[in-house]
């Protein structure tokens, strides 16, 4: 079991620090979206961001992250669960922009610097509790702390990167998130702010060391963080050909019977693996005969 993400206590237990090495999900979900580079980067940010989230979720409950901002990606779709997976896409996986001047990956550019992040809870009974910020950057990582501040009204500090070879492949991928707990001294969050203005960029401290210990302990500069615990988190899509069914006959009857008139079945794909599910037309007359029985 590959233990990627650490949760843990810093500054006598007043921070919750979540690390997250996220490499290998973000190699394996942008290369079967075939992304660009700079599109690898934006999703890649936004799965890492996800899993750093979704960290705080219990039972079923998950999140549905979505950035929809000015820049020629439009649109990039995040869920991430409790159980630790996570799985998303962009709109436009072929944009490429230029490096920035210092040689980064133009994240914003492709984004956009003016959108809004929405963070949608689906909480056990099915409540979904939803919370819109306005970008502040189109960095991401900004744009969620400035969430996390004014939304959930927690004082975070979030650090995202992605770093892509020159194959396209990704070199290093990963994050941290720093949440205050009720009862944090205003000298800890100065003291926090004066640190992480000192540290590397996220993807510069992965390239030092993989240790999830040791980058907690030098992104905080607290020597005496505790861990509370690893875990596994991983890339999983939950679409099947059940839930392509169920979802099918939610369109009733009339579209269903017209689909089998006009297309001879139903292809139906899904946005965030690129499964395809393939129905003829006996299937689609099975679920109208399903839908059929259901009424009477
Ligand atoms: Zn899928």
């Amino acid at each position: 079991m590959k233990q990627n993400l650490l949760i843990g206590l810093a500054f006598h237990q007043q921070c919750r620090v979540v690390i997250v090495n996220t490499k290998e999900i973000v190699q394996n979900v942008t290369s079967s979206h075939q992304t660009t580079p700079t599109a690898s980067a934006v999703l890649g940010r936004t799965l890492t961001a996800g899993l750093l989230l979704s960290s705080s979720l219990k039972g079923e409950e998950k999140y549905t992250i979505r950035l929809s901002g000015n820049g020629p990606i439009q649109e990039v779709v995040v869920d991430a669960t409790a159980k630790g997976t996570v799985r998303g896409y962009v709109s436009h996986p072929s944009v490429h922009l230029p490096p920035k001047p210092n040689g980064k990956l133009d994240v914003s550019g492709a984004i956009g610097t003016q959108g809004l992040l929405t963070v949608v809870k689906h909480t056990e009974n099915d409540l979904n509790f939803t919370g819109q910020t306005p970008f502040v950057s189109g960095e991401i990582a900004e744009d969620f702390t400035h969430y996390l501040v004014t939304s959930e009204q927690i004082p975070s500090a979030m650090g995202l990167g992605v770093l892509v070879n020159p194959d396209q492949s990704i070199q290093e991928a990963g994050g941290f998130l720093i949440q205050a707990l009720p009862g944090v001294s205003e000298s800890t969050l100065t003291s926090l702010e004066r640190q992480l203005s000192t540290i590397p960029s996220v993807t510069n401290l992965l390239k030092n060391t993989h240790d999830l210990e040791l980058l907690a302990k030098t992104i905080t500069g607290d020597k005496t963080f505790q861990v509370l615990e690893y875990r596994e988190v991983s890339f999983a899509c939950t679409c099947s050909l059940k839930r392509t069914e169920e979802t099918l006959m939610l369109l009733g009857k009339n579209e269903l019977q017209s689909m089998i008139d006009e297309q001879h079945g139903a292809d139906v794909h899904c946005n965030f693996c690129n499964a395809h599910y393939v129905l003829d037309e006996k299937d689609l007359t099975r679920l109208i005969r399903e839908l059929t029985s259901q009424k009477a």
